[in-house]
């Protein structure tokens, strides 16, 4: 089966990215609809020309639920307000769908899960097998040193980049919380200025770089008396990303309703970086 996959965000950073490795893939999944705001410039243009490949026969459109009936799966990477919207439109036509936007609140999240009950929603802040890789070593890391170390995630992304930290080092910063047994909320450390005092124990402090064309670099430091141990992912283009969200949504296509992640798939699909 030919796996009709439709992005929204098309001409975004991942937009592109997803295009492409979609594209690389035709015998398994076909791009059929590629979607971006009303107000886009690259409305009407073919997808496949703004990526260099020629003509494919997909134009980039204003309106998902115009397009939404042709479509297996829809794949978003935009921004939370236009998910929500999106997620409305998959909900109504029962179209699974593939979350990598991040930078939602609480109530965006809920809000996420309420709409989208009633079909398959894969979300990860990271579809790249590497980093589910790191987030498990983190938790067992976290596990295995208990209270003894200091632990800090540093991550760093492009000048574009609108949220921070990155969903990803949430991510990461949840892993260290679960392992224990806190919630991230709880022990969070966002920001450092002025006469800070003593290091909290037990708290987990994020440093965020913003600069350049960085695609995005995490690392968790788990540091001791004496020595102090490091898991790093770099990301060195968006390929891994798009590659990992596009096996998600074959994957997703045919999955009961419900909230799944790119965890799930990697346990199922057993893909490895
Ligand atoms: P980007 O700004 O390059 O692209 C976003 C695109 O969404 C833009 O082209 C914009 O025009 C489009 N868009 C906005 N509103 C829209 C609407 N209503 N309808 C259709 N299109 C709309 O950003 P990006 O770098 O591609 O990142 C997009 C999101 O994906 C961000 O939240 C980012 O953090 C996230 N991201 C996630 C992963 C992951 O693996 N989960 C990886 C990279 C980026």
């Amino acid at each position: 089966m030919t796996v009709r996959i439709g992005i929204t965000g098309a001409a975004g950073r991942m937009g592109r990215a997803l295009a492409e490795t979609i594209c690389q893939r035709e015998e398994s999944c076909q791009l059929a609809a590629a979607v971006e705001r009303p107000e886009s410039s690259l409305l009407g243009a073919d997808i496949g020309e703004l990526l260099g490949v020629g003509s494919s026969g997909t134009e980039v459109k204003p309106d998902l639920a115009a397009v939404i009936q042709g479509l297996d799966v829809l794949i978003d990477f935009t921004v939370p307000e236009a998910t929500l919207s999106h997620a409305q439109v998959c909900a109504l036509h029962g179209v699974p769908m593939v979350v990598g936007t991040t930078g939602f609140t609480a109530a965006q999240t809920a809000d996420l899960h309420a709409i989208t009950h009633d079909i398959a929603l894969c979300q990860s802040a990271n579809f790249s097998p590497g980093v589910n890789l790191a987030l498990r070593l983190t938790e067992a890391a976290a596990r295995a040193l208990g209270d003894s170390a200091d632990i800090e995630v540093v991550e760093a992304h492009h000048r574009h980049k609108i949220d921070a930290p990155s969903g990803t080092a949430l991510a990461l910063g949840d892993a260290v919380a679960s392992a224990r047994g806190r919630a991230l909320s709880e022990i969070a450390v966002y920001a450092r200025e002025g006469r800070t005092g003593a290091r909290e124990p037990g708290s987990i402090g994020f440093s965020v770089i913003r600069a350049g064309d960085i695609v995005g670099d995490h690392t968790v430091i788990f540091a001791g008396e004496g020595e102090r141990l490091e898991i790093t992912h770099k990301a060195s283009s968006r390929a891994a990303f798009a590659s990992g969200a596009v096996t998600a949504a074959c994957w997703l296509v045919g999955q009961p309703a419900g909230r799944y992640s790119m965890q799930n798939v990697l346990a199922s699909e057993e893909v490895g970086p």
